[in-house]
């Protein structure tokens, strides 16, 4: 069997490595890929951008490609699985109406509302005086959301009235056309992934990231810069709430929309002092980088599972299985990161690493003339898997302390919330 994997980032390095190891599968195509998948075994990487569907639509009956894995959630949002489908083409991601609960916040928020799922009070807005007037009689602290695809940069924590209102200014000239006004949580956060199609769903191991850039949880935010899987915090009790109280309603809300969703729905959800799961918002695709902790624990065959998924026959699967103990990710990024940084240099070490028995992702990376450089702001992320997550946590430092670019920059603290507890 063959596999295409769509993206370039560490989440489609892990998808690609993973789907490798399912027995039936002997080659996968990356559309582009990186550093990584251009040097993984049966794997090429294809220079097709991931908003070119006709190029990958040609590319797939060229190779006869089984089942397409959609990584970002861009392509998903403009419409890749309806393109594909319309080709005959087995998909695994949402449509692109499935797709709206990531790129539009309101309409998540009505959906989740509709299902009665747990969530923070909202109120949503076109216009700027009406958000103001809102936040006034609200106070601080308070979030404020804009209602489209942000890359992350979307949201504003506002510890104080004058940011919140500052930043329904900024939204609005920004040309966002509309914004949710939401009520502030306190807790911490976990990402719960399930895998759907579109009738079954069923959650993979809940995991934590830490977005922040600096140590201590503190700094810019990030697109993550480390990620552990299972963490205890998702105990067995709240993760069967999360399943009944989030997960089936908010299926059932899109079939009742008549949305046929076959993919990743990953709850982002904030577990309150009271143990009370509320969730934040939805992605339609798989987490980076909890993708780079969630997978290498997954016993199961991916490739059979998320054709499952595109074939509407999950249930006929056996529960997922996976390998007992912790996983943990550390991301290496380049310097200025999340700011601006400069690429283009050497990486050394990573065969060092991976001698450790760690899995070394790439994410900003690329081959030029055999040698492997930095192309990104995370640039790499280093997962290894122990007993428990004292013993993973040493080992992905230690593999992670042989690699080396000018200017690595990585956080000492990945996984504190679970070592202070
Ligand atoms: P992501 O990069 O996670 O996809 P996003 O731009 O889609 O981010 P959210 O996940 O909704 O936006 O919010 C980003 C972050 O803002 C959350 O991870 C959380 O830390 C914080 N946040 C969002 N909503 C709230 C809330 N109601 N109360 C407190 N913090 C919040």
């Amino acid at each position: 069997m063959k596999a295409l994997v769509v993206g370039n980032g560490g989440r489609e390095h892990a998808l690609a490595w993973k789907l490798l190891q399912s027995p039936q599968v002997d080659q996968v195509f990356c559309c582009p890929g990186n550093g990584g998948t251009a040097t993984l075994k049966n794997c090429q990487n294809i220079a097709i951008a991931v908003d070119d569907f006709p190029a990958m639509v040609e590319l797939v009956n060229k190779e006869a490609i089984d089942l397409v894995v959609v990584g970002p959630e861009l392509p998903l949002s403009l419409g890749i699985t309806d393109y594909l489908r319309e080709h005959n083409i087995k998909v695994f991601g949402p449509d692109k109406a499935g797709a709206t609960i990531e790129a539009s916040k309101s309409w998540a928020k009505d959906l989740m509302v509709s299902a009665n799922v747990p969530t923070a009070k909202s109120a949503t807005f076109t216009d700027g005086e009406e958000a103001k007037k809102y936040i006034q009689q609200q106070g601080a602290p308070i979030v404020v959301k804009a209602d489209g695809l942000a890359a992350g940069k979307g949201v504003v924590v506002a510890m104080t009235l004058d940011e919140a209102l500052g930043a329904i200014d900024e939204l609005f000239a920004q040309n966002f056309s509309t914004v949710v006004v939401e009520e502030f949580l306190t807790g911490q956060e976990v990402s719960v992934l399930a895998l759907t199609d579109g009738v079954t769903i069923r959650p993979l191991i809940a995991a934590q990231d830490h977005k922040q850039v600096g140590e201590g949880d503190t700094g810019a935010n990030t697109g993550g810069m480390g990620a552990y899987a299972p963490t205890p915090l998702v105990t067995p009790e709240l993760g069967d709430r999360i399943y009944t109280e989030v997960l089936q309603p908010t299926l059932k809300a899109l079939q009742d929309k008549g949305i046929d969703y076959r993919g990743v729905l990953y709850a982002g959800l904030m577990i309150t002092p009271e143990g009370e799961p509320k969730t934040l918002e939805f992605n339609c695709r798989f987490g980076d980088p909890e993708t780079q902790a969630v997978l290498p624990m997954l016993k199961t065959s991916l490739f059979d599972v998320l054709l499952a998924c595109a074939d509407q026959n999950l249930a006929s699967l056996p529960p997922l299985e996976w390998q007992e103990g912790s996983a943990v990710c550390v991301v290496g990024a380049s310097a200025g990161y999340p700011g601006s940084y400069e690429k283009g240099k050497e990486i050394t070490g990573i065969t060092e690493a991976e001698n450790t028995g760690a899995t070394v992702f790439h994410a900003g990376t690329k081959l030029s003339d055999d040698r492997l450089l930095t192309d990104g702001g995370r640039v790499l992320g280093v997962t290894a898997i122990a007993d428990d997550f004292q013993g993973a946590i040493a080992s992905a430092y230690h593999a992670m302390d042989k690699i080396s670019f000018e200017g690595i920059y990585f956080r000492r603290d990945i996984g504190h919330r679970i070592m202070n507890n």
